[in-house]
């Protein structure tokens, strides 16, 4: 057992804080599994950066991210969740219980596992987007799209993300500009397709989105691009101290009400890589075949955006954070029967 390791042997822990976290926590808890939920580096997760959700089952008005993360956080740990802050950086799964390693050296050990970590968005890096993430600027068209009746929006990217976002947003808005900084699209010859031939979609070729202007009380006003006929312009921008003129770069400022970005999203997988539990190219987590959360290892779970690089929403994650937990407590009981002992299970149990 390596230094700082908790004696204490979890029945379950959760690792991510976001909807499929606190789903999963409400379950196992209400199951008197007392589960360990470790927050992670945003706890609350995606939803905090977000005002408004009117999508969420249950809320005609609508309800604020960040109060539907409090009161998930409250409901769970009314039934016996522990939350802890802590991220994990490694995993050995190989043994049971399993062992997590945290940044600040903690070890957590534990039965049964539950991965809720989420898959960050990529943002592009443009001035002002830390301010106005949530305000107009936002990493999801299903979930902020229909703010954007009537508006003109860009969209950021040039790959079927980009593509899903747009179409979706051709809906609500009155024009979509998909900004890409090439000449030519990354996405499927079908997706591009439908973006070209939509009416209400054009394209900003060998463009990049440099600047983001508004206010949290405004949203978004407008927006300073850049382009160059070679593309990446902000790379040559980067790479030259001479006037933008002089490099050919040309900047301009356009009126918007919304910026999209469609520039794919990261799972935060990698304290997996090597653990032997699979993971997809994308580095989303990949559970096995059919309605289970299940993974390659028995006792491991998935739940969340990390294992679905598809729907990405609120309500899809608090459901299969309910069934990681679910699952978790039918394996675990499993495990206990077979072994002819509850004894085994139990977060007091010594190891
Ligand atoms: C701006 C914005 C607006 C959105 N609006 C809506 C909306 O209106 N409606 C809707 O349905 N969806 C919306 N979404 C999408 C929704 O937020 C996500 O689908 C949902 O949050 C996914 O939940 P999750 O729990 O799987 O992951 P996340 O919310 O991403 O949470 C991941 C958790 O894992 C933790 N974590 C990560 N790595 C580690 C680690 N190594 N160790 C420990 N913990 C870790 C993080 O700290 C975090 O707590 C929006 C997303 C964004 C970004």
């Amino acid at each position: 057992m390596s230094e700082g390791t908790n004696t204490v042997v979890r029945d379950v822990t959760i690792v991510g804080s976001g909807v499929a976290g606190l789903s999963a926590a409400v379950y196992a808890a209400r199951a008197d599994l007392e589960p360990l939920v470790l927050e992670g580096p945003e706890p609350g997760g995606q939803l905090t950066l977000t005002t408004d959700v009117e999508n969420y089952l249950g809320f005609p008005e609508g309800v604020g991210g960040m109060e539907l993360i409090q009161r998930g956080k409250e409901q769970a740990e009314r039934f016996g969740a522990d939350f802890r802050h802590g991220t994990v950086e490694d995993a050995a799964l190989e043994d049971r219980p399993f062992e997590l390693e945290l940044a600040d050296g903690d070890v957590v050990r534990t039965r049964a596992l539950i991965v809720a970590t989420g898959a960050s968005a990529r943002w592009v890096g443009a001035d002002g987007e830390d301010e106005l993430m949530g305000y107009g600027v936002s990493t999801c068209a299903t979930c902020d799209g229909a703010f954007h009746r009537g508006d003109d929006v860009l969209v950021i990217g040039g790959g079927d993300s980009a593509m899903e976002e747009a179409l979706f947003l051709a809906k609500f808005a009155d024009s979509v500009t998909v900004v890409h900084r090439r000449d030519e699209l990354r996405a499927s010859d079908i997706m591009a397709e439908r973006a070209r031939d939509h009416e209400r979609i054009s394209f900003r070729w060998n463009a990049e989105l440099l600047e983001i202007h508004g206010s949290r009380e405004e949203g978004v006003t407008g927006a300073t691009l850049v382009s160059h006929p070679d593309g990446h312009p902000t790379e040559k921008l980067d790479a030259s101290a001479a006037p933008r003129a002089a490099n050919g770069i040309v900047e301009e400022t356009v009126d918007v009400g919304g910026i999209f970005y469609g520039v794919g999203h990261v799972p935060n997988t990698e304290f997996l890589e090597g653990t032997g539990v699979e993971l997809a190219d994308s580095g989303h987590l990949e559970t096995l075949e059919g309605m289970t959360t299940e993974t390659a290892i028995e006792g491991v779970f998935g739940a969340g955006d990390v294992m679905d690089p598809d729907y990405r929403q609120a309500v899809t994650s608090a459901g299969t954070g309910s069934m990681a937990a679910l699952d978790a407590e039918a394996w675990l009981e499993s495990q206990s029967v077979r072994s002819g002992s509850r004894a085994l299970v139990g977060p007091t149990a010594q190891s």
